[in-house]
């Protein structure tokens, strides 16, 4: 029996997880802990070196190859260090070396790569993606972050970061966002956009029980607008406008086969917004862009990052021969 495992770890913005993943790509088991966006790179290393030791030692009989981890930012690939911005976590986040912390804390091989990147990969390889060869993968949580899938493989551009499509300006001289611009997807249609919307609408500040802002007073509020509540349809109904212009732009730059919504919010902004979606590509699009490209539900879950990690060890181990 094969006793070689993967490790796939989730760096976000309010916990961190550890995933044991065999070389099926099946997550075995999830140490997971609450964090804040204020820990310092030092700080959720020790944590994830904690989680980390604790699996070695309750499963001593099995080789950990090394750990593929998912960082909520823009990430250099080549150095595995964090840009000069981040999406969630704090300034002490810029320009971190990450990838060699995580080596010499874990003594593993760390492979380090945006979240987003690694969610897609594992949707591409064993979920909504499986089978396309030119598709997109689109976050829509908290932050909003893609992949690019270009015959089959991830486009990383010549830095790392491709496919940052929440930093897609959408409204110029919009809302500021985390990069310093305005505008962006993400600072227009994100679960950070929909927490400022309450806070700032007084009508809606009392609709969500006194700005509950939090994650779950945002689930809540896409939750009433499923079901036709008017108060929440009209709030969210501007990001589903501002989504559909970045699927605009997404369609007609890539022409991809099909684009698949994660994250979180992914699911019920899809429902909430295809028809305005299609519309809007119908009405912008040539006919022939606008009905080859699909739309689809992510099939993995909120795993799929963890997997992702697994599965980018595997394929690049692969290619280098070791
Ligand atoms: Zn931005």
């Amino acid at each position: 029996m094969n006793e070689m495992r993967y490790l796939g770890i989730d760096i976000g913005g309010s916990r961190l997880r550890v995933g044991l993943v065999n070389t099926n790509f099946e997550v075995e088991e999830i140490r997971s802990t609450t964090t804040h966006t204020g820990l310092s790179p030092g700080v959720v290393v020790d944590l994830i070196s904690v989680m980390v030791d604790d699996l070695r030692n309750e499963h001593p009989a099995k080789t950990f190859r090394g750990a593929g981890a998912g960082f909520p930012g823009p990430i250099h690939y080549p150095a595995g260090s964090t840009f000069s911005y981040t999406n969630l976590l704090h300034d002490a986040w810029k320009g971190v070396p990450l990838r060699t912390m995580l080596q010499e804390a874990l003594e593993l091989p760390v492979l380090l790569d945006n979240d987003a990147h690694l969610a897609g990969l594992a949707e591409m390889r064993l979920g909504a993606g499986a089978g396309y060869q030119n598709a997109i993968y689109l976050t829509l949580s908290t932050g909003i972050g893609g992949a690019i899938f270009i015959g089959g493989r991830l486009y990383r551009g010549s830095l790392g970061s491709a496919g940052e499509f929440g930093h897609m300006v959408v409204h110029l001289g919009g809302d500021t966002c985390k990069c310093g611009k305005r505008g962006c997807l993400m600072a227009q249609a994100s679960g950070l956009a929909l927490e400022k919307r309450i806070r700032c609408d007084p009508s809606l500040y009392s609709y969500c029980e006194e700005g509950d802002t939090s994650r779950e007073g945002v689930r809540r509020l896409l939750q009433d607008a499923l079901q036709g509540d008017s108060v929440a349809r009209q709030a969210v109904e501007p990001a589903g406008e501002w989504l559909a212009v970045a699927l605009l732009n997404i369609v007609e730059m890539f022409n991809p086969q099909t684009i698949i919504f994660g994250g979180g919010m992914g699911n019920a902004f899809l429902r909430l917004f295809s028809k305005k979606i299609d519309a809007h590509l119908r009405r912008h699009l040539a006919p022939e862009l606008a009905e080859y490209c699909t739309f689809q539900e992510s099939r993995l879950g909120e795993e799929n990052g963890i997997i992702g990690g697994a599965l980018l060890l595997s394929e690049e181990t692969r290619l280098s021969g070791s």
